[in-house]
């Protein structure tokens, strides 16, 4: 009886299997129309410095507008678009469409902001990557523009020494490298000393229980301190509270960005909350220097 159950088990199983694979086959299938169709779409979300409240940056995340799906977010598409290799179209598409909008909106009058594009591990084994960002660093603005490309510890990890000389080529670009998720990974030190990396953004998943729990209000603040003292700045991702905000402003983290100031917006959205925020803070560090 018990094999008979364990048939059972293992016929549903599979029949699981097969649906998994099916409804996948389907997403790849829609994933091509949609890279021909360029059927996607940026939104930004504010990056604001801790101390000062003043928008510093944007990060842009990309949203798959589906035909009948409505708009469908990374975290169902950027895995298959990583097997398929269709990450590289659908990556080259984000990074040049977030440096045009930044550039638009230097043209529409906002301060040059730093714009933060997620960057995959497949698209950093691909020589393609620095002939694609050669290219967009001689478009207009770019110079006023900084780019930083957001990794994850994966990239560092899987990494050769062709992916160390290949960051350090882009990064002459003028281009600056930010460690994603920091925490979650191997978090080892040695990446941060051999990388060029310049900045970390401590996961979501640390910040959102800094407040009542006792060992990840050390983990956040042991790593500001480490990164401090390799002359890293930080971002702590998913704040969305006050009390968030003043723990991690009272440990000098440089950097937040959560829902407490603002959701991934469209990019007209995000303009005006960029400006809106400039207005009241009328800070001495962006009065001009007088000469
Ligand atoms: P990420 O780079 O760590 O981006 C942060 C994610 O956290 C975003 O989700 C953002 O909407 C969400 N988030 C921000 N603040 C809060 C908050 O206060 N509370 C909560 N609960 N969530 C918050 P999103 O846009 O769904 O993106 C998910 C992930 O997909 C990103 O994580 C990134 O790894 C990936 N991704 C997004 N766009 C791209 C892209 O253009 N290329 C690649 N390769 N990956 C991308
Ligand atoms: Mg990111
Ligand atoms: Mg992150
Ligand atoms: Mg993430």
């Amino acid at each position: 009886q018990s094999k008979q159950l364990g048939k059972n088990r293992c016929q549903f199983y599979s029949q699981d299997m097969q649906e998994v694979a099916r409804l996948r086959v389907q997403i790849e299938a829609e994933l091509r129309v949609a890279v021909e169709r360029r059927q996607f779409v940026l939104y930004y979300q504010p990056i604001i410095d801790a101390r000062s409240g003043s928008v510093n940056g944007a990060e842009a995340l990309v949203r798959w507008q589906h035909p009948m799906r409505g708009l469908v977010a990374p975290d169902e598409f950027i895995a298959i678009a990583e097997d398929t290799g269709l990450i590289l179209p659908i990556g080259a598409w984000v990074l040049n469409e977030a440096l045009r909008q930044a550039n638009e909106w230097l043209v529409q009058g906002l301060p040059p902001l730093r714009i933060a594009v997620n960057v995959s591990g497949v698209q950093f084994r691909e020589q393609g990557l620095l002939e694609l960002i050669a290219q967009a660093s001689r478009k207009p603005g770019f110079d006023r523009i900084k780019l930083v490309l957001e990794i994850t510890e994966s990239v560092l990890m899987q990494s050769s020494d062709a992916t160390e000389t290949l960051m350090r080529e882009i990064g002459k670009l003028g281009v600056n490298y930010s460690l994603d998720d920091f925490g979650t990974g191997y978090s080892s030190l040695s990446y941060l000393k051999r990388f060029p990396v310049d900045h970390v953004k401590i996961d979501r998943s640390f910040v959102s229980d800094c407040v009542d729990d006792k060992s990840d209000a050390l983990l956040v603040e042991a790593i500001i301190n480490m990164a401090h003292s390799l002359g890293l700045k930080v971002t702590a991702e998913g704040v969305e509270t006050d009390s968030q905000r003043e723990f991690l402003r009272a440990r000098h983290c440089d950097y937040i960005q959560g829902y407490l100031v603002s959701e991934p917006l469209p990019a007209d959205e995000f303009r005006i909350l960029a400006l809106r925020y400039q207005a009241d803070n009328e800070l001495p560090a962006q009065t001009p220097t007088p000469w």
